[in-house]
């Protein structure tokens, strides 16, 4: 029989785990972290081979919306596996990948027509870039080659993400491989005493000067809407996407939205830039996207920018693709996933939820050694005053100890879980969280 001894030995043997110091997983002092092995999932909960249980308060990384092994996405996905897996995408189409594209185009209340799929949010981001560029090209902008992006964002990690992503500790390490784009200010960093609205302008600010001194080279600013998830849950005001949106139109520059942690509902709506009533000219899905079970990303944009494809050149076209393209699972997962928005009233349900979670963890918010609460939608964090450099992985093994999942980012501890978690899940999650925090801040 699997218990969590054996399979914990074999994984460190033959698994090269994500975002890790392997090495940490062998130590046993401070830098040690444990390694977890999941025989099973069920609602917020995950299982281990030896009884332990875990409340999953990240949704696996910000993927799960709907619980672990959610009986009506199953069902969805065995109908599916019976009728047909998968399917090459190019020259051929089938249901899910239609109606799926149909559907989110609705969502964009038809701004969005477009659809082009990838298996992960990097690649999304890969396709918006790369499409931006090409269509300027198409259309005789020849110019138009570089990207602006935000100060701390983050859009993925292969080598064409990170040239927008602004996090030093994924990127510094292949810095020579990376072509340099150029940051403008986060509207998330705030001076003292500014309300988020004033940020928001200032960033704005800087923003304006940029494209004006550079925008005949700039094909498209990317942003990820109202919280820079990566960037320590950094959040900000609807304003800046307005502005945003406003100078791009004016500049001639495409905005691209990442919305593949924000989007699916986090933050309140279906979509983050709803809040700012904009629509970009690129929008990528990923993670909720598929409910957390298949790897599944889309791009969405205009009518304007496929027209600046649609020619009899090939080399016109679009000439991307991955080997995945449209899966039929992971698009009938992702049917499944809307479908329960819609039949059990999700983003309505979940503000009663939030202000649930906000009401849970305001005793902590209130902790001598906590700073900065704050919420937005179905994300809520705090900044952790401590200048302990492991306080991140001492949080992280104490709250396990305390059967929940949660992974602070440096010292901001955050609260990402799936929709369907009970409000008495949610007061044991704010509890153990506060005795995790404790014993953590003790071991300084
Ligand atoms: C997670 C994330 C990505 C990258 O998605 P992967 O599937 O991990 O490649 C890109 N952008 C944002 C905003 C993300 O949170």
């Amino acid at each position: 029989m699997t218990s969590n001894a054996t399979l914990l030995h074999r994984s460190l043997n033959a698994v090269w785990h994500p975002c890790t110091q392997m090495k940490h997983y062998a130590d046993t002092g401070d830098a040690s972290l444990p390694l977890i092995p999941i025989a099973r999932g069920s609602g917020a909960w995950l299982y281990d081979f030896d009884g332990n249980r875990y409340l999953d308060a990240i949704s696996s990384w910000w993927v799960n919306l709907f619980g672990h092994a959610n009986p009506r996405i199953n069902a969805a996905l065995r109908a599916q596996m019976d009728a047909l897996e998968h399917v090459i995408l190019a020259g051929f189409t089938h249901e899910p990948v239609v109606e799926l594209s149909e559907r989110l185009s609705k969502l964009t209340g038809g701004a969005l027509g477009h659809c082009f799929f990838a298996s992960d949010g990097a690649s999304a981001t890969e396709i918006a870039l790369k499409m931006s560029f090409h269509s300027w090209r198409n259309r005789g902008f020849d110019k138009k080659s570089e990207f602006l992006c935000l100060e701390g964002g983050y859009h993925g990690e292969t080598v064409g993400a990170l040239s927008v992503t602004d996090v030093p500790l994924f990127k510094e390490a292949y810095a020579p491989l990376v072509r340099a784009s150029a940051t403008v200010a986060s509207p998330a960093a705030r001076r003292d005493g500014e309300s988020p609205v004033d940020a928001a302008r200032r960033a704005a600010g800087s923003l304006e000067r940029h494209l004006e001194a550079h925008h005949e080279a700039i094909a498209a600013l990317i942003v990820e809407p109202l919280i820079q998830c990566a960037n320590g849950m950094a959040m900000y005001d609807p304003e800046y996407l307005r502005c945003a949106r406003e100078l791009c139109d004016r500049y001639e520059v495409h905005l691209i939205c990442d919305e593949i942690a924000v989007g699916c509902g986090r933050t309140g709506t279906f979509f983050a830039h709803e809040q700012a009533k904009i629509r970009p000219d690129f929008l990528c899905l990923s993670k909720g996207i598929s409910g957390g079970y298949l790897p599944l990303s889309i791009v969405m944009t205009t009518e304007r920018v496929f027209e600046a494809f649609y020619d009899d050149a090939i080399t016109r076209g679009f000439l991307h693709s991955h080997s995945y393209t449209g899966n039929a699972l992971a698009c009938r997962a992702a049917l499944a996933t809307l479908d329960i928005f819609e039949s059990d009233n999700i983003i309505e349900n979940n503000r009663a939820l939030a202000a649930h979670l906000a009401r849970c963890i305001a005793p902590l918010a209130a902790h001598p050694g906590v700073a900065n609460p704050r919420q937005r939608g179905m994300i809520a964090a705090f900044d952790v005053l401590t200048d302990d450099p492991g306080f991140s992985r001492k949080f992280y093994r104490e709250a396990l100890k305390r059967e929940i999942l949660l992974r602070p980012m440096g010292t901001t501890v955050y609260f990402m879980p799936p929709y369907i978690i009970t409000p008495d899940e949610c007061e044991f999650l704010a509890l153990r969280a506060a005795d995790a925090l404790e014993a953590a801040l003790l071991q300084n």
